[in-house]
């Protein structure tokens, strides 16, 4: 029987692997100009950690996580989201005597059991970053100028949403969900099962509850945002403020509430209207790592899914075609030996080269180099050997030339 690959994964390779090789590309060189440093933690963690990091009333820890019992009896989890694995990382290796605040990048696959639809797999990448030990505005709005700057600087600018909100602190949310609780008491037989459990467990996740009875009855509900203490509307504004300065554009959505428990404060999600679907969202957590154990420490981060983000760079796949030098056409042994040396040098000084590797014919050897996209042809035949010559052919427009075969001399001509 045929072995195939698990519902919900994918194999990545040639033409898609470029745009991914593209993003992290362009992933790296952003996070090094911010200084962020990138962490890598484990793929699997014990499950506790996300059922007291990301809530066991979530959809994420409820319904989709990969849980096992290893042969020590453990109850393990392959990772469903990176921030609860960084904070873990972070209060473990005592981080917060390190510097503060340190930032952190990440770029890393997730595992989710949820149903297959376009842009929903089981195993998927999310870029991330997460920065400890600051509670100012400041903060908040780094974390949105990296994401917006790096859905920009790979090409998507113009094509998503940044839709924001605050779901506030402690404080002012504990006075709203009273609020919001009595708005909808008189409702609640109507409405759907998961919002009936919300309504005790977590009555702030009713607000973005996608069954259209409940969001009818919703329509004039009080909205958290209306309801923010000073200090969190302040925060609030300013990043609007800064936002607006920068011309980065935005929409206030006064129902993003996030699938996960730990948020609080500045809560935003990117989509796409192309896909339908969010790309990426982050927000605060101030309480995350004093739930997990540690000190109490602010916290920002946001996630943006790479899966998604490659299907909107389509039309990236042809332009990122990768192409090669130099293909050295050579069909004798004394040609192919007479050739490493100079390949070595070419490949040492950032060329790149091809060689037949598969005793190939001069015409398959042709017919190769052109599908590889190969921009010059050196042909190394019989009396170049002798001559120490050969033909260099430019593969756009087909003109041959005879030159001498060293380093040099193809170095200058290519
Ligand atoms: P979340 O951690 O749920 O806030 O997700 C952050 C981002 O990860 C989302 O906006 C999506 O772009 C991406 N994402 C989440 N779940 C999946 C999935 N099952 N497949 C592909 N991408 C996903």
């Amino acid at each position: 029987m045929k072995i195939t690959r698990q519902k919900g994964t994918k194999d990545i390779f040639l033409d898609e692997m470029n745009v991914w090789q593209y993003i992290e590309e362009n992933i790296r060189n952003l996070c090094d100009e911010y200084n962020l440093n990138e962490i890598r933690t484990p793929v699997f963690e014990s499950t506790e950690l996300f059922l007291r990091g990301v809530g066991n009333e979530t959809d994420i820890v409820n319904k989709e996580m990969y849980t096992f019992l290893d042969k020590g009896n453990r109850s393990i989890t392959l990772r469903p989201e990176l921030t609860a694995g960084v904070v873990r990382a972070y209060i473990e290796n005592g981080m917060s005597s390190l510097i503060s605040p340190i930032k952190f990048w990440y770029n890393a696959n997730m595992y989710r059991y949820e149903k297959m639809q376009k842009g929903r797999y089981r195993e998927f990448s999310q870029f991330g970053v997460e920065i400890f030990g600051s509670k100012s505005y400041k903060a908040d709005l780094e974390a949105i100028i990296i994401s917006s700057n790096f859905l920009d600087r790979i090409g998507l600018k113009g094509e998503y949403t940044l839709s924001i909100n605050s779901i506030g602190c402690k404080k002012c949310r504990e006075k709203y969900i009273n609020k919001l609780k009595s708005y909808i008491k008189p409702n609640l037989s109507s409405m759907c099962d998961d919002c009936k459990k919300r309504y005790d467990k977590n009555p702030l996740r009713v607000l973005d509850c996608k069954v259209e009875t409940c969001q009818e009855i919703l329509k004039d509900a009080p909205m958290i945002l209306d309801n923010l203490c000073d200090d969190c509307k302040n925060s609030f504004n300013k990043v609007i403020n800064s936002l607006e300065k920068l011309n980065i554009n935005y929409k206030i959505d006064k129902k993003i509430v996030r699938g996960l428990d730990y948020y609080n404060g500045i809560v935003y999600e990117y989509t796409s209207d192309d896909l339908g679907l969010a790309i990426g969202g982050g927000g605060r957590y101030d309480t995350l790592v004093e739930n997990l154990g540690g000190a109490s420490t602010p916290a920002v981060g946001f996630g943006m899914g790479l899966n998604r983000v490659v299907l909107l760079l389509e039309d990236m796949k042809e332009k990122l075609k990768s192409y090669v030098d130099v293909y050295f056409l050579i069909t004798n042994d004394e040609g192919y030996i007479k050739s490493l040396d100079v390949i070595k040098m070419l490949r040492e000084n950032g060329y790149k080269i091809e060689q037949d590797l598969s005793e190939k014919s001069f015409r398959a050897q042709l017919k190769y180099a052109d599908k590889i996209k190969a921009r010059y042809v050196i042909i190394l035949g019989e009396d170049e050997i002798k001559n120490n010559k050969c033909i260099l052919r430019n593969m756009e427009n087909g003109s041959q030339k005879e030159i001498c075969f060293n380093f040099d001399e193809i170095v200058d001509n290519i």
